[in-house]
């Protein structure tokens, strides 16, 4: 079968400038109506390249923020939260807009009541919006920022975490940090001050994060740059594990 020369030139330009869209052209022509312009077809050509483009970002981003699992507002239930955070509420933050206005947030509840679901599903809403996200598990942050310092990588990570426009920072819990892991993830968090979004969630009442960091000197400084203009939810309603180990029996 011989080959259309203007077919591949075609392929070729497509592929130098990087725009694949247009080397599907052929598929464009085929499913265009009969009367179409060129211009009918530069459009679709154009919009195509468009979305393919706007999707790998998607994609790229959504890699970048790397979330440990895939949940979302819908599969949210809000009925077993205590009434402290209204489905409105978890509406309004679903908006985005707390990261335009760079905001925060703290999510503060016992195991189970979905603040991990809560805190995945806002930060795919924003990589949905274009906003660079980063989830990280607290302690696995804290390992890596130690291991960035000893390695002389700590600049790099550091401005990583800070150029991200919402961190997720996951159970600030359980563990303590010592003296240099609290310096660390202070610093992680007073270089966000005001910049961009933290989303932090823990099952400790601020009261107890003396109990969380070595350093309690700066527990006071940290709570105060992230309680500044953020909305703190109570999520202590009913364990949605329970419910639904109750339900199934
Ligand atoms: P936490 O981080 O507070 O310990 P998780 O977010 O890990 O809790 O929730 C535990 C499990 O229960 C997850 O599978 C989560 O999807 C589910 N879950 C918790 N709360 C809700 C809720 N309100 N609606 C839907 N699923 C929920
Ligand atoms: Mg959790």
């Amino acid at each position: 079968m011989s080959v259309d020369p203007v077919f591949e030139s075609i392929r070729l330009y497509a592929r130098q400038l990087k725009l694949p869209a247009f080397a599907d052209y052929p598929n464009v022509l085929r499913q265009s109506k009969p009367d179409a312009r060129f211009e009918d077809l530069l459009l679709e050509l154009m919009k195509r390249e468009s979305s393919s483009r706007q999707e790998n970002q998607n994609k790229r981003r959504l890699r970048k923020a790397g979330f440990p699992f895939h949940k979302t507002i819908d599969e949210f239930d809000t009925s077993q939260l205590n009434g402290a955070v209204s489905p409105l509420f978890i509406q309004e933050l679903a908006s985005c807009q707390f990261i335009k206005n760079r905001q925060n947030i703290v999510m503060i509840g016992n195991p189970g009541r979905g603040k991990t679901h809560l805190a995945i599903a806002l930060g795919l809403k924003a990589c949905s919006l274009g906003f660079d996200v980063l989830f990280k598990n607290a302690a696995t942050l804290s390992t890596e920022l130690c291991e960035a310092r000893d390695n002389y990588r700590l600049g790099k990570l550091e401005r990583i975490l800070s150029s991200a426009d919402l961190l997720i920072l996951d159970e600030l819990s359980y563990l303590s940090f010592n003296r240099h892991q609290s310096e660390l993830l202070f610093k992680v968090i007073s270089d966000r001050s005001e910049r961009g979004s933290v989303i932090v969630t823990t099952n400790l009442e601020f009261s107890r994060w003396t109990d969380l960091f070595e350093n309690t000197t700066m527990v006071a400084a940290m709570i105060d740059r992230l309680t500044f203009r953020s909305s703190i939810l109570d999520m202590n309603g009913t364990s949605y594990r329970l419910k639904s180990t109750l339900k199934q029996s």
